[in-house]
């Protein structure tokens, strides 16, 4: 594991910037690795790790810094909860922890750091140095990961019925015989024009 600040400057250089969520999503990665034994998460142990992330902000652009898990890798996946949290999976020891922010973290900052008038300063300090009992609740978990969603699957690629696009990692659905893509049976994010 890097220092601390060598993981804040590689952070800010990845986001444009530095910012409470930022500090949180470092610690909150630092503290799964821990928790899980994973000492040297970007190099001896990459292939040991998947990390689930639970909202698409500032935090979640840190936790790869440490953990090294990249969604073009299949070792990030986003669950659009809306929650700061993440859950990281060993996979050679078959265990996953869950960690997620706590309410109270922001309060606790305002308690510590009353004189930082800066909202984002004062919980940038905060969060360095809260203990991790302070900012995070834990949860030891099972997450279910088929081979399908392991880094490295390998799979045919089947085409769409519909649209004609080819689709991996068995994401494909039947219905009423036909092979679709999850566009084409109905899970749309878009409505095409
Ligand atoms: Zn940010
Ligand atoms: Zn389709």
């Amino acid at each position: 594991m890097k220092s601390f600040d060598e993981y804040v400057a590689l952070a800010e250089q990845a986001h444009g910037h530095m910012c409470a969520g930022q500090i949180l999503g470092l610690r909150m990665a630092v503290h799964g690795m821990h928790l899980l034994g994973i000492e040297d998460p970007t190099g001896r142990d990459r292939k040991r790790l998947v990390t689930f992330v639970e909202i698409d902000r500032c935090a979640t652009d840190a936790i790869p810094i440490v953990t090294g898990c990249r969604m073009g890798k299949r070792a990030l996946k986003f669950r659009d909860f809306g929650k700061v949290a993440a859950t990281f999976c060993d996979l050679r020891e078959d265990r996953a922890v869950r960690v997620a922010a706590k309410e109270s973290s922001k309060q606790r900052a305002r308690e510590l750091y009353p004189e930082i008038e800066d909202r984002n300063a004062q919980q940038m300090r905060a969060y360095r140095e809260m203990p991790e009992e302070e900012l995070f609740d834990i949860q030891w978990v099972r997450v279910r990961l088929g081979p399908e969603d392991m880094p490295g699957y390998k799979s045919a690629r089947v085409t769409c019925a519909e649209c004609g696009e080819g689709i991996n990692f068995k994401r494909e659905v039947v219905r009423d015989g036909r092979i679709l893509c999850r566009g084409c049976a109905g899970d749309r994010y878009y409505e095409p024009l």
